[in-house]
């Protein structure tokens, strides 16, 4: 016997979406890590020379400054210096570095103009109040180390350049370089339409697993009402018809069971109390099996299949759940809605072995053999065949 499960094709490829989904998301975050290390290295190499220059320019300040008390006060009271040290500034100027100037700190933390090397309407002027975006700038002053900030822009690096000038092992004065840099257009391109790609795809995979889990819900709640008898609320015979090649016959006791003289209760009290005998004949026998192992099936009228899950090699022993259900059955009083109780029986037919027939419908045949032989022989009863292939 085969054993399938009808969802296993669907959860194994809601497994495998979710698996492509998650590699797709990993290589994404690779390739942005390789682009932050890639971004890094032309970073280094075209600052590398810059830098250069403006620690000379730094240098050269400093050494304008030096044997002044105050390099600030000097600078505000000096035309003559701060002239010099914008002329320094200005040399620095080119396509690509836009501005370089000079700041301090007053009293109140606030940054200001001390010397601008731009010309023109763009030059600041002195003590010009200078607005700052991000508290790195206050961190020099503990790190006396210089910094560079990055301003990532779509095709270009906006990048300043931050140097401290020290007095008395104080920071003194921010020298300022702001310049950009042309990111390499053709890696970015390359880069920028592999990461669409992929986001594209996984959008479509997390779609697809999102479709397929809702559908298999719907497939599993539309299965699940369309493989319960109304009534009893067993499985039905629906539910016999799709799975009866898919349950391992090795694992289970095969039993019949048929109400007894079913008819008269119909005749005697009425159909709505034979409908209420069903549906609390079908209670006691959920109630006496274990609802996750055993599996019982409304398979007619009042005939019902049961499939007691085996214990290998004590197979009589598995025989205990269907005396349990029969006796049950028979110590039950059934109450109609007037009041009337009626005492009912069952009859049973058990195939112990039923993995040794060819197939389901052979082995529930001989279970009927027996319900038959059962009914034939008074009814109430288990009768178990005894046809041991
Ligand atoms: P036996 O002991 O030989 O099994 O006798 P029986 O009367 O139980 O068997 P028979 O096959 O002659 O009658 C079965 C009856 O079950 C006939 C039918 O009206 C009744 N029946 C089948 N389905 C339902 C149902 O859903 N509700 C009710 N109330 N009766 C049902
Ligand atoms: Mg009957
Ligand atoms: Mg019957």
């Amino acid at each position: 016997m085969k054993t399938q499960n009808p969802f296993l094709s669907r959860f194994f490829l809601i497994f495998i979406s979710i698996f492509v989904s998650i590699s797709l998301f990993l290589l994404l975050s690779g390739i942005t890590k390789f682009e932050e290390r890639f971004e890094n290295k032309v970073l280094e190499v075209v600052t590398a020379d810059i830098i250069g220059i403006i620690k000379n320019t730094s240098k050269s300040i400093e050494d304008n400054l030096k044997g002044s008390d105050n390099y600030i006060e000097t600078i505000k009271k000096s035309t003559m210096t701060r002239i010099n040290i914008e002329n320094k500034l200005s040399v620095l100027l080119t396509e690509n570095i836009k501005y370089a100037y000079l700041l301090y700190k007053d009293k109140n933390d606030v940054f200001r103009f001390l010397a601008d090397g731009a010309s023109g309407e763009y030059k600041a002027f002195l003590n010009q109040k200078f607005d700052v975006e991000s508290s790195q700038w206050y961190d020099i002053y503990k790190t006396k180390e210089a910094i560079l900030i990055k301003q990532p822009l779509l095709h270009q690096l906006s990048i300043t350049y931050l140097e401290p000038i020290l007095k008395d092992e104080k920071v003194e004065l921010l020298l300022v370089i702001d310049f950009s840099i042309e990111k390499t257009k053709d890696v970015n391109e390359v880069i920028t339409l592999v990461k669409d790609i992929i986001i594209s795809i996984n959008i479509l995979v997390v779609i697809f697993i999102l479709i397929l889990i809702i559908q298999t819900l719907k497939y599993y709640t539309v299965k699940k009402t369309a493989y319960i008898d109304k009534l009893t609320n067993v499985y039905n015979r629906n539910y016999l018809q799709e799975n009866e090649d898919k349950i391992n016959l090795e694992d289970y006791v095969l039993a019949a069971l048929d109400i007894d003289y079913f008819k008269k209760v119909n005749d005697t009290f009425g159909h709505n109390a034979g409908d209420l005998v069903l549906k609390e004949v079908s209670k006691t026998i959920l109630e006496s099996t274990r609802s996750k192992e055993d599996i019982i099936i409304r398979y007619g009228g009042e005939e019902f299949i049961i499939l007691a899950k085996k214990i290998k090699g004590n197979e009589e022993k598995s025989l205990s759940v269907i005396e349990r259900i029969h006796t049950n059955i028979q110590k039950k009083k059934f109450r109609t809605s007037i009041g009337e109780t009626i005492s009912i029986s069952v009859s049973i037919g058990v195939n112990l072995y039923p993995n040794e027939a060819r197939n389901f419908k052979n082995a529930f045949k001989i279970a009927d053999e027996a319900l038959y032989r059962a009914k034939e022989e008074g009814r109430n009863q288990i009768i178990i065949a005894k046809e041991k292939i």
